[in-house]
Parts: structure tokens; C-alpha cells; sequence
């Protein structure tokens, strides 16, 4: 809203823009030292087979608490990590923290749990990718079938030639790969054909949307498995929601209804609840040995 002057002039720029320009100008800069600070976390985010409830890896998600903004949300710093080209760095810090944390939990409790990490669209045309997730494999000693990267539809059709290649090398490595997102871009079943995807990730938003029993839901879950992908739903945050896509077959779910992403510490936590509330149970699944 321009605001009349004295003299004949407007003023266009409000208090609240200004401070939100400001804003964005510090927290670009802290971010360039948020890592050499420390300021950074991994948060893990179960993901449950929706049979038998039990979960069977952790989605990595990144934390920024800085002692001046608090928690910036990843919504907010990464497309500024990727813009100023630090997204390289961090991720690869993202992808050391989680396979390694994910390898001591599964020592430590006798599991086999899978990790999700994220990967941009800046990571994934970046040449050293594929030496990245080897070399941090072979540091952190998790097993490669262990790691899953989540890749974004966006991302991966910008130039879909060299997607292949990329995916292809990941493949290569034993890794499994996943379409984050899922329904929110151009959702054109077409060029999965073409790309070396285990797994679909139906997005929040989408699977909100689409309410119990859907048959456009039903169907894209009935798609996926003709295509030999395994369908995870994200976002599931109550017992209706969860009911129906396990009556869609979907195989797994991520969401608030199940747990919320936590620090390492709680994730082991949530871990041991979870393996005495199965006691018993003659089943394996994320269930110390
Ligand atoms: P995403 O990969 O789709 O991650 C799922 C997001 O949904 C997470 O938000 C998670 O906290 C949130 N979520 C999970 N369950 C529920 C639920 O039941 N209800 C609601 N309302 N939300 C739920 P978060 O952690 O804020 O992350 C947002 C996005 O930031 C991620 O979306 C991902 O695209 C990106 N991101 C996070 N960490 C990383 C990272 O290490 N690297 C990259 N490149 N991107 C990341
Ligand atoms: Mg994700
Ligand atoms: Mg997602
Ligand atoms: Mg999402």
C-alpha cells in the first residue's frame, strides 16, 4: 500500500517489507556460516509399513536453529542454499550425518532401518554426486541398499537425458531412489518408464486432498505397482487417512499420526517403545534382534 507524502511522493516501501528484506539478507549471510557453527541437525522422520505399523527406515530432514531467527525452515534456507551454491557442502554433510547416525542405530539396536535423504535439483546435476554417495558409503560403512535419495519431479525432468545417466550411475552403486513430491509437478506417469525409480512418494498436499478412498489415489497406487514402484504416502495425520490408503494398498506411510521428524536421541527413544510395544511379536521389522 503507497502511503502519501508531504511533498506529492509515495512512499512504497512498508515497515514489514523492509524488515522482511532485512531479514532475508542476514539470514542469507549466517547461513554461510551456519555449518562451521554448528548450527545444523539432522532430524529422522519414521516411515511405517501400513500393515503391520512398523517402521522401516527414517526420512532425514535438516534443522537450522540459529540464536537470532530460531529455527528457519528448510522451505525458507534451502532454495537460498541452492540459489548461492552451498547446497553442494551441505548436502553432503546432510547425507554423512544421516548414513552414519542410521549405521549406529541399526548396530546399536540390532535393526535394519533404510535412510531417506533429500537431494536437490542443484545436487543432482552436480558431476560429483555419484563419487559423493560412494565415498560417504564406504565411510560410514551403511549398507548402500540402506540409502534412498529422494529426487523431486522438477528436478528430474529439467533435462531427463542426464537424469537417466545420473540415476543410472546411483543405481550402480546399490542405492535405492525415490520420486519426492509425487503429484505436485507434472505427475506424467510417462517418464517414470524411462528412470531407474523404486519407490513413489505421494505428496502431503495430495494426499490430503484426496480424501478416503479416492479413485484417482487408488489408481495412481494401482499405476505405481504396474510399474514395480512401492508407494509411500506422506503427510498422514489421522486414522481415516491412514485407514484408506492401506485399503488403496499403498505400502507405506510418513506422518504426524505416526511421529513427528526428531533429533537422533528421541529417534531412539521412539525406537525402544516401539520394540517393547511389538515384544513378543515372532515377526522381524525395525525390532532389536
Ligand atoms: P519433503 O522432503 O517432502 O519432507 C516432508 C516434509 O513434510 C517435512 O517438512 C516434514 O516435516 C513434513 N511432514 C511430515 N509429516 C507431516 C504431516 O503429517 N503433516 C505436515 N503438515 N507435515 C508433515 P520439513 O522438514 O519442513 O522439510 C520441508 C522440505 O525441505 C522437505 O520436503 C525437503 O524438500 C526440504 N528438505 C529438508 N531437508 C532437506 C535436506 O537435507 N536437503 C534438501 N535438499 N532438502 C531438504
Ligand atoms: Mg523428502
Ligand atoms: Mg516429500
Ligand atoms: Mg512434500
Amino acid at each position: 500500500k503507497a502511503k502519501a507524502l508531504g511533498d506529492g511522493s509515495f512512499q512504497f516501501f512498508e515497515p514489514a517489507m523492509w524488515l522482511e528484506a532485512k531479514r532475508r539478507l542476514h539470514i542469507e549471510a549466517a547461513l554461510h556460516r551456519a555449518l562451521e557453527y554448528g548450527q545444523f541437525a539432522v532430524h529422522y522422520q519414521p516411515r511405517v509399513d501400513l500393515r503391520s505399523l512398523r517402521t522401516l527406515g527414517v526420512e532425514a530432514l535438516l534443522r537450522w536453529e540459529h540464536p537470532e531467527f530460531g529455527r528457519v525452515p528448510p522451505l525458507e534456507f534451502i532454495p537460498l542454499a541452492e540459489e548461492r551454491g552451498q547446497i553442494g557442502t551441505i548436502g553432503r554433510w546432510v547425507l554423512g550425518e544421516a548414513c552414519r547416525e542410521v549405521k549406529h542405530i541399526n548396530e546399536r539396536f540390532g535393526l535394519a532401518l533404510h535412510v531417506s535423504v533429500n537431494v536437490s535439483a542443484r545436487q543432482l546435476r552436480s558431476p560429483d554426486l555419484i563419487g559423493q554417495v560412494r565415498s560417504v558409503l564406504a565411510e560410514s560403512g551403511l549398507p548402500a541398499a540402506a540409502l534412498e535419495l529422494e529426487l523431486t519431479e522438477s528436478a528430474l525432468i529439467e533435462d531427463l537425458d542426464q537424469s537417466v545417466l545420473v540415476l543410472q550411475g546411483l543405481k550402480a552403486l546399490g542405492v535405492r531412489l525415490s520420486i519426492d513430491d509425487f503429484g505436485t509437478g507434472y505427475s506424467s506417469l510417462s517418464y517414470l518408464k524411462r528412470l531407474p525409480i523404486d519407490v513413489l512418494k505421494l505428496d502431503r498436499s495430495f494426499v490430503a486432498e484426496n480424501p478416503a478412498g479416492d479413485g484417482f489415489v487408488r489408481a495412481l497406487i494401482d499405476m505405481a505397482h504396474v510399474l514395480n514402484l512401492s508407494v509411500v504416502a506422506e503427510g498422514i495425520e489421522t486414522g481415516v487417512a491412514m485407514e484408506a490408503l492401506r485399503d488403496a494398498a499403498c505400502d507405506e506411510g510418513q506422518g504426524y499420526l505416526f511421529a513427528r521428524p526428531m533429533p537422533l536421541a528421541e529417534l531412539e527413544a521412539f525406537l525402544v517403545r516401539e520394540g517393547e510395544g511389538h515384544a513378543g511379536d515372532t515377526q522381524s521389522g525395525a525390532l532389536p534382534a
